[in-house]
């Protein structure tokens, strides 16, 4: 075999031996939270009188006073440096979609010189910070005259310790906001949005009685899914590097068709991964549970325990760079892109969710007493009214151009958003919307009419969801999984948006409630009569059906139900007056906040079409291309010879070649003319578009001539690492 690169690396990475374990198999409970400077240990090193005021502040209080902020300050430096930090740093989420950090050293040379050494990390800078903001996306919030932005101490996460270099890092979580107050981040408008949504289920709480719940927190737990690969394959694909998917690689000979991958004995090698990258999360403070192989070859899932939905995103953002770093430790590479391989089912999140208010009982529990029953029904019609009325915003939580490879493609979940309720709740859902005793499918029992008040709701299945992955929003029970997440997204803009609709909903019905009691209606008649209105006005939102199905399209389009395929598309929805007012109604975003957001999603969305083109590019005309064309012309060769022989059998071979040569050159052609076109337009939504209808349509016609050319070309010449070898050797 000829010595190739990816001969050589094919190799090495069959003689692997099977990896052995790198963590330290110590028990869970010994390292849960050794790493974090939690609430638990803050009151065990501050002042009683500080960590009251800091535990109120955390639960919706007043913000913290300067006092106590250098008093907290000083315990986390000195808990810090105990446990061998040297720097520490303001930790946020700008719009990029990533999280930054910007590392400064607790010890500091004085300036008087004399060889001394100093350590100053006041309250002050516990509280802001000043990071050099003019490199990160603001969609035109920040102008240059105003470029600074402030960083600030969120308290309700954690801070916690990350090892790297010879010491550790004190890590701070931060909103990161403009000069003039703007959001430039994802946590200041999640927070925001739920408060809003805790101040809004508060009022139905109240409602029903409620008078000891202070505060009602989102609770998510998100299942990650990705891809582990070689790395030594990785390092040969710079399109996996660069852009995170392959734009070029013929499918596998073997897919997930025979679905023995799916739960499938994991291997020794990604077994010694996960296990340290589990004993990482725990330190960490990141209750890791549940780990399997997923549908794919090569790919698997991860999934903590439940949170509050801040401390949720920041352990998800967490999870992604701890499984990254320990990948490449382990001599793998973790793709966390939507859509790695084409034609391979891609990865997403599921972001599992549901309220839970301050007594710890969960709000989207059925319950056991009529009471409790019809709270659910109130905040299950409330979740219905959220999707089916801000459809649109939930589809804006989840846009991202590798997203776009998901949703709206042949695979689950669709870009069409509708609810799975199962049988038994659909069924009350309907019986209500028609004030009719239920009777059921054919053949089944009649059921009576759901009397809020004095009827209970049947035992409902908690399984009913595995008979349903297609749909992107289920009732799993007694919490909500939202699907439609892509793998490589920060889970903050979903939340928002959720948060955002389902605060919306609240506040319409319990306006609603409210002023049918007011009036002297019973509470029991009013929430009788809103709910049978609403579960009315909302069941096209209920789909138990097929997803997937073809019939679904047609079927949603008749109920009205968007359908918004792409980024572009969605993004530019985010002006309509609908979808800006759920932003708006409770201050989550303001008006120039929401133009900011579009602006960025629009200019991430190019550049990542941009990148992919220019890959195409490259790697079209100096990987695929000289090793096609080689070979060719050996082919050639030999191909003239045998006609002359009187054999001309091979001229058809070479044929073949020929026309994926061709192809492939003419295409780039096309490739490089469309993409000057659009350097030259100006403004970004013309851009976006262009990128989305001009662009990607090309950049899928070179792979079809060089993955046709992939699989005639001679395998021992081919450059680049295939699929067939990428996604099956762990
Ligand atoms: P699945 O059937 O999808 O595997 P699991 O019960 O394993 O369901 O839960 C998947 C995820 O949902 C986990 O992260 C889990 O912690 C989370 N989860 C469970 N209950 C709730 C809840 N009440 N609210 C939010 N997330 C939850
Ligand atoms: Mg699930």
């Amino acid at each position: 075999m000829p010595s190739t690169l990816r001969n050589t690396i094919r190799a090495a990475v069959a003689a692997e031996k099977p990896g052995t374990p790198a963590a330290s198999g110590a028990s869970p409970s010994e390292i849960f939270g050794r790493d974090v400077f939690s609430m638990k240990v803050m009151s065990e090193r501050l002042p009683k009188s500080v960590y009251a005021r800091l535990e109120q502040s955390v639960s919706g209080g007043e913000a913290l006073q300067e006092s106590d902020a250098d008093v907290i300050a000083g315990a986390m430096r000195d808990w810090a440096l105990e446990r061998g930090a040297t720097h520490y740093t303001h930790w946020f989420q700008p719009l990029t979609g990533a999280t930054a950090e910007k590392h400064d050293a607790f010890l500091t040379p004085s300036p008087l010189g004399g060889g001394r050494i100093f350590s100053e990390f006041s309250g002050k800078m516990l509280i802001k910070g000043e990071p050099d903001a003019s490199s990160f996306p603001s969609g035109g919030i920040r102008s240059t005259f105003e470029a600074r932005g402030y960083t600030a101490w969120d308290p309700t996460s954690p801070a916690f310790l990350i090892a790297g270099g010879s010491g550790k890092t004190l890590y701070i979580p931060c909103v990161f906001v403009s000069y003039t107050g703007e959001s430039l981040d994802s946590k200041t408008p999640l927070l925001r949005a739920l408060d809003a949504v805790s101040r809004q289920a508060l009022r139905i709480l109240k409602l029903f009685g409620n008078t000891s719940a202070f505060k009602v927190d989102a609770m998510v737990g998100s299942e990650q899914e990705y891809f582990l690969i070689d790395r030594r394959y990785y390092n040969l694909r710079t399109d996996l590097q660069l852009s995170g998917r392959t734009v070029f690689g013929a499918k596998p000979c073997k897919g997930q068709e025979l679905e023995d991958q799916y739960f499938g004995a994991i291997s020794p090698r990604v077994i010694a991964f996960m296990t340290e990258v589990e004993e990482k999360l725990l330190a960490l403070g990141i209750p890791a549970r549940t780990r399997h192989n997923e549908v794919a070859p090569g790919q698997f899932e991860i999934a903590p325990m439940f949170e509050p939905a801040n401390t949720a995103v920041d352990h998800n953002m967490l999870t992604m760079q701890i499984m990254r770093n320990t990948a490449a430790e382990h001599g793998f590479a973790c793709l966390l892109h939507e859509k790695p391989f084409a034609g391979i089912n891609g990865s997403g999140k599921h972001n599992n969710w549901s309220l839970c208010d301050s007594d710890g009982n969960n709000l989207l529990d059925p319950g056991s007493t009529p009471r409790d029953n019809a709270q659910f029904l109130v905040f299950l019609a409330a979740i219905l009214r959220a999707v089916h009325k801000h459809a649109v915003a939930l589809r804006l939580g989840v846009v991202g151009a590798g997203n776009d490879h998901r949703l709206g493609a042949n695979e689950a979940p669709p870009a069409i958003l509708s609810v799975f309720l199962g049988e038994q709740l659909t069924e009350i859902v309907e019986s209500m919307a028609e004030g009719r005793s239920g009777t059921g499918k054919e053949g089944a029992p009649k059921r009576e009419l759901m009397e809020i008040g004095v009827s209970s709701l049947p035992k409902l299945p908690k399984d009913s969801t595995d008979r349903n992955r297609t749909s992107p929003f289920a009732f799993t029970g007694n919490k909500f999984e939202f699907r439609a997440v892509g793998a490589s997204q920060s889970i903050a803009p979903a939340n928002i948006a959720l948060s955002a609709a389902v605060a919306c909903a609240l506040n319409d019905i319990a306006s609603d409630l409210e002023q049918e009691v007011q009036k002297g209606t019973k509470l029991n008649t009013a929430v009788q009569a809103l709910l049978s209105r609403l579960f009315k006005e909302h069941s096209p939102i209920i789909f138990n059906g097929n997803n997937y199905a073809g019939e679904w399209q047609a079927e949603a389009e008749r109920r009205g139900l968007p359908n918004l395929k792409d980024t572009v598309g969605a993004v530019l929805k985010y002006s309509d007056e609908e979808v800006k007012e759920v932003f708006l109604r409770h201050g989550i975003l303001n008006e120039r906040e929401l133009h900011a957001r579009q602006e960025v999603l629009l200019e991430n969305y190019i550049k990542d079409v941009h990148v992919e083109t220019k890959l195409t590019q490259v790697m079209g005309r100096s990987v695929i291309l000289p090793a096609a064309v080689k070979f060719a012309a050996e082919t050639a060769a030999y191909a003239a010879a045998a006609k002359q022989s009187g054999h001309p059998a091979l001229s058809r071979y070479q044929a073949l070649l020929d026309a994926g040569i061709e192809g492939l050159l003419k295409a780039l052609d096309a490739l490089d003319a469309k993409h000057l076109e659009l350097d030259a337009m100006e403004g970004v939504e013309i851009r976006a578009e262009a990128a989305r209808d001009k662009l990607l349509p090309l950049i899928s016609e070179c792979r079809e001539y060089a993955d046709a050319l992939e699989s005639i070309v001679d395998d021992a010449v081919w450059p680049l690492p295939k699929y067939n070898e990428m996604l099956w050797q762990h």
